[in-house]
């Protein structure tokens, strides 16, 4: 799949990082002081028949939390209806969200909303191991799937998904909402267009504390796999973004406390290698027992490019480390996503497939199973070739929407 969109990221938006030695600088972008109108129709007001219709799945703390008011800044988007086994929570969501109790239904019945012309895709925000079932449901009643990270718990629901969404004909978007913003996006364009010279090295670490011993993120037949599924897909979904490209090779260890009982079904860290093409070398490190930090630098010849936080939901920092200066890139946050789910409808509406495609998520899935192979062999693991840019992505994301506020 090759991008073809001719909204391709603008290089002029790279501008603004005059330097001045041992101070910090910052580069704004020129969209945010002056852009105050509306700069494509996503943006506008739409009739409710403009919007694409979603019916969200599962009501735990994303939805909940980010992905129902999400809707509510959302132009090409709308709620309208939610799925639950817990029915006075989805009867409470929907009333909340400005629904009626009508659209809110239950996993018994959510084969029923092929009767509502007014859904047209369903958000599956359920645990991993569940996203191929409802996933292939969906499909299979003519809606199309935006599906949470990781695609699915494996490789094999991973290429299911695709092929029940490729087979129904339905479009399928892999819910990777830091390939949607403007502050990734400026790094890639800086990593891209040789805003740090050739780039040597990046490093990237995502670890958290996982203190929850019943969560489903804890017990491999819901979560898939343990921090590596969960957050370590973070560091090695953006340096794949960041640099177009995809890795040759990967080298990996896991560990797990023993005797912690949170560990006994999945892994509580993992650390591994990937090859990239032409030379570049990627450390990458995840944990559910590490307190939190979510970092991400790239090393180039002639500079650093410093990510931190890298993968929050907001206050990301993007700095540019060179021998004579730094430079603070500050861009205006725009609801992560928001912007995600108006992608998935701009390509429903305009008939292209996203940026974030089902095969985007596959070869994530693919590359996780071979970090966990590289592990328990204890040896480097070949990758299959893809040579080529983007070449599992589809059309890129409005970039004017991107960075307006
Ligand atoms: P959660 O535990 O808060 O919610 C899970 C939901 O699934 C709940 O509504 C629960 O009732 C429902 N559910 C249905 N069957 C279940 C079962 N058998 N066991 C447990 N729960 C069941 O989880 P979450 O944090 O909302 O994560 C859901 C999905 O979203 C996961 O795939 C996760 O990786 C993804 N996620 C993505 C991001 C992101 O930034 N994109 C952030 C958090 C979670």
């Amino acid at each position: 799949m090759t991008p073809t969109d001719p909204t391709r990221p603008d290089p002029a938006a790279q501008t603004g990082t005059e330097s001045h030695p041992t101070s910090l600088n910052t580069a704004t972008d020129p969209n945010a002081a002056t852009n105050t109108e509306p700069s494509t129709p996503s943006s506008l007001p739409q009739p409710q028949t403009r919007q694409v219709g979603y019916a969200v799945l599962g009501l735990g703390e994303l939805t909940l939390d980010e992905l129902l008011p999400a809707y509510a800044t959302a132009g090409r988007s709308r709620l309208a209806a939610v799925v639950s086994d817990d029915r006075d929570k989805a009867v409470q969501s929907a009333l909340a969200y400005g629904l009626s109790e009508a659209d809110a239904y239950s996993y018994d019945t959510f084969e029923d909303l092929a009767e509502r012309d007014d859904v047209q895709a369903v958000y599956i925000v359920l645990p991993n191991a569940l996203h191929r079932e409802y996933a292939e449901r969906a499909a299979r009643i003519g809606k199309h799937v935006l599906c949470e990270k990781p695609l699915a718990g494996n490789v094999e629901d991973a290429e299911a998904i695709v092929r029940a969404c490729r087979d129904a004909g339905v479009r399928l978007m892999t819910a990777y909402r830091c390939q949607y913003t403007p502050v990734h996006w400026r790094a890639r364009d800086l990593v891209q267009g040789g805003g740090l010279g050739a780039v040597k090295l990046i490093h990237s670490v995502n670890v958290q504390v996982e203190p929850d011993e019943g969560q489903w993120r804890l017990r491999r037949d819901l979560a898939g796999g343990g921090s590596l599924l969960d957050v370590g897909l973070y560091c090695i979904n953006t340096v794949r973004f960041l640099l177009g490209t995809e890795p040759l090779e990967v080298t990996a260890r896991t560990h797990s406390t023993p005797g912690d009982p949170r560990f006994t079904e999945v892994e509580e860290s993992v650390s591994f290698q990937l090859e990239f093409p032409d030379g570049v070398l990627v450390s990458c490190s995840c944990s559910y027992g590490a307190s939190h930090a979510r970092t991400l630098d790239v090393y180039g010849a002639e500079g650093r490019l410093s990510l931190d936080p890298a993968f929050d939901y907001t206050s990301l920092r993007l700095r540019v480390h060179t021998p004579d200066a730094v430079t603070e890139h500050r861009l205006r946050e725009t609801d992560q996503f928001t912007l995600e789910i108006d992608h998935f409808s701009a390509c429903i509406q305009n008939g292209r497939d996203p940026f974030t495609p089902g095969e985007e998520g596959l070869q994530d899935e693919r590359i996780m199973a071979a970090i966990y192979r590289s592990a328990r062999e204890r040896q480097p693991v070949r990758l299959d070739e893809h040579p080529g840019r983007d070449v599992f992505r589809g059309a890129p994301p409005e970039r004017p929407r991107m960075e307006r506020a």
